[in-house]
């Protein structure tokens, strides 16, 4: 079975996996790798609606399709009450613990559900493209993830079923797509500007080992903004037009970006609805968007005590790193080319599915050890009046642990209070709380005479466990630090025993959904051939095939999972009443093709590949059955 490499994308996710010793993404039915990490929840009791249909559906259905998820997760409602007002969620009240966004027509649904629904859908792909169940994946995290929101992820993964190997850094993980983990040492910069987010890391490798330095960045700066900018230039009052026409306007600017970027020449121009626009002005435009992220890069290289001469190689990440202009500016600052050869959208999951093949133990890649990890702040306890002790200092490679010994403060005292802590403050009330627990039961003692030694280890996934026992009595007790602000043990639990309990129901659900998509098919490819050939049909042909379209059409809005069978009969029935009507237009189709068009053309028109097969999920386009004239001629219905 192979690992797969998961990146858990903020607007985008990815799965990928090393074959015949190459790292490739997996392409969904259309041939795309990436897949939107949008979900739309449907009324109880029926699968959600996950991808590019949830994203192209969004303005239709707003209050019950979430995205940008992945900037909530592991975090508290307080955390994050800006987000929401400018993602238009609302939160539950009643849940002051953890984010639940509330849902129409559904019960209220977590950053962590959510995100398993994404990777259940990255799974299932898995599943298709590689012909059975998948290993156990690595997934990506920004190294900036603290502890909850690591936990949160591992949460969701388990949700949806998938083994967890390892969490990864991303930037990490770009690096290791680029082979730079194969170097003996070096510093690296990574640089990461996606559609909304960007950050910068610095990282340092030594014997194996990635380190990172530091971080920066602004999780509200992306290509999103660049393409306001750009539609500013024509339309300065956007911010008044009403919602439809914006995000018309701003669809049109991100096409007109991509055409500039695309476009050799610096004098290039683009059209936005009607109106010429040049290279110079869109990178006038978004000169002050990109001078924030290069400000980023000076303060991550002077929080890493480097100079940008220092850095070794420079890795472009997320897919507003292809605007030249944001290429010329890191180029300036780090006085070097970046990587640039493999895909931006793509570099990050390359690097996990490598990272996941060497953890198969017979990797072609590399015969390395293990790609070691670090963690991304410190943890320590709260001790007397408030202060933190720490335990593992941040950057520390992982796994790793680390003890202390402590006593207790009055006579008599019969219990101690643990307080785990993440941070690098020295008070604790300025560090994130991970956790508490207490151990009781200590001897009556005079102050200061216990003995409680304090255990903290951070496995390899970056996850925290601490024991704290009293050495005379050997009293125990211990904690797997769970986010303060995600889901418990049991409610997890719960989420897996309803989906298993549902598992029926939701096998018949999603059979009601195949039987609908299946007549959708069919009476969209009747609407378009009546529509060109009504004039081939006999009027009692015609009514016979519209009175079972009719049915058919009437049923599918309605269906509850009962009407499935009557579906599956009615579409079988009008393809069989249509039957004759569709050959005659195939062979209408075959003569034109015969009198001199390209066999291969009319199959093209029809959907076919050159071999009359239906295209399936390639696993990249070299995959893709290649076109021949030679091949069997058979029609599916287009
Ligand atoms: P990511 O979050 O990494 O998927 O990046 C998405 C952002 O990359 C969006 O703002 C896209 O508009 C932008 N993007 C993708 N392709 C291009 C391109 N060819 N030229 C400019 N921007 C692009």
């Amino acid at each position: 079975m192979a690992n797969i490499g998961i990146d858990l994308g903020t607007t985008n996710s990815l799965v990928a996996v090393v074959m015949s010793g190459k790292a490739r993404c997996l392409l969904d039915e259309a041939g795309t790798p990436m897949l939107p990490s949008v979900v739309r929840y449907e009324a109880a009791g029926v699968a959600p609606v996950v991808g590019a249909v949830a994203l192209d559906q969004a303005p239709r259905f707003p209050g019950r399709t979430f995205s940008s998820t992945k900037r909530f997760m592991g975090r508290s409602p307080a955390d994050c009450a800006e987000d929401a007002r400018i993602f238009r969620y609302r939160m539950d009240d009643a849940e002051p613990r953890f984010v639940r966004f509330l849902c129409e027509d559904h019960a209220p649904v977590t950053p962590v559900e959510v995100a398993s629904e994404v990777l259940k859908a990255l799974k299932a792909r898995a599943v298709e493209c590689l012909f059975g169940e998948p290993g156990g994946a690595v997934i990506t995290v920004p190294a900036y993830f603290d502890d909850a929101q690591r936990q949160a992820t591992k949460d969701a993964a388990r949700l949806a079923g998938i083994e967890v190997l390892r969490l990864l850094n991303e930037p990490t993980a770009a690096a290791i797509a680029y082979g730079l983990d194969q170097r003996a040492s070096g510093k690296f910069a990574v640089y990461d500007l996606g559609g909304g987010t960007f950050d910068v890391s610095i990282l340092d490798l030594n014997d194996g080992i990635f380190q990172v330095l530091a971080t920066a960045g602004d999780t509200h700066l992306g290509g999103d903004d660049f393409d306001r900018a750009l539609a500013a230039l024509v339309f300065p009052d956007l911010a008044s037009r009403s919602d439809s026409e914006a995000r018309s306007i701003l669809a049109g600017a991100e096409s007109a970006k991509r055409a500039l970027s695309a476009a050799g020449d610096a004098g290039a121009t683009a059209d936005l609805q009607g109106c010429a626009v040049s290279r110079t002005a869109f990178e006038q435009a978004i000169a002050p968007i990109v001078a924030r992220t290069t400000d980023a890069c000076r303060q991550a290289l002077a929080d890493a005590g480097l100079s940008a001469s220092d850095v070794d190689a420079v890795v472009l990440v997320g897919g507003s790193t292809r605007v030249p202009y944001v290429r010329q500016h890191v180029a300036q600052l780090f006085g070097r080319e970046p990587y640039s050869d493999l895909n931006p959208d793509q570099v990050v999951a390359i690097g996990a599915a490598m990272q996941a093949d060497i953890l198969t133990g017979s990797s072609q890649l590399s015969d390395d050890l293990l790609l070691l990890d670090v963690i991304p702040l410190s943890l320590g306890l709260e001790v007397m009046g408030g202060i933190v002790e720490k335990f593992i200092p941040r950057c520390s490679p992982i796994p790793i642990s680390a003890s202390q010994t402590f006593t207790t403060h009055a006579d008599g005292q019969t219990g101690i209070a643990l307080h785990i802590l993440q941070g690098d403050r020295e008070l604790a009330r300025d560090n994130r709380s991970l956790g508490r627990f207490t151990l009781k039961g200590l001897p009556r003692l005079p102050a200061g005479i216990a003995r409680i030694k304090v255990d903290f280890l951070v496995d390899a996934d970056g996850m925290l466990h601490v024991s704290a026992k009293e050495e005379f009595t050997g009293i125990e007790t211990q904690i797997d630090v769970k986010p303060s602000y995600g889901l418990t043990e049991d409610e997890i639990e719960a989420m897996l025993e309803a989906s298993i309990d549902n598992a029926e129901t939701d096998v018949e659900d999603r059979m009601l959904i195949e039987a609908r998509v299946e007549a959708e098919g069919i009476l969209h490819a009747l609407d378009k051939a009546l529509a060109a050939d009504r004039a081939m049909l006999t009027e009692p042909h015609f009514e016979r095939i519209s009175a079972v379209a009719e049915a058919l059409r009437l049923l599918h809005v309605s269906a509850s999972p009962g009407d499935r069978k009557r579906i599956s009969e009615l579409s079988h029935e009008l393809d069989e009443v249509s039957a004759t009507f569709a050959q005659a237009r195939i062979e209408r189709d075959l003569s034109l093709a015969l009198s001199g068009r390209a066999a291969d053309t009319v199959g093209a028109e029809l959907g076919l590949n050159a071999d009359g097969t239906r295209a399936g999920p390639p696993l990249d386009p070299s995959a893709a059955p290649a076109p021949s004239n030679h091949g069997r001629t058979s029609y599916a219905r287009s």
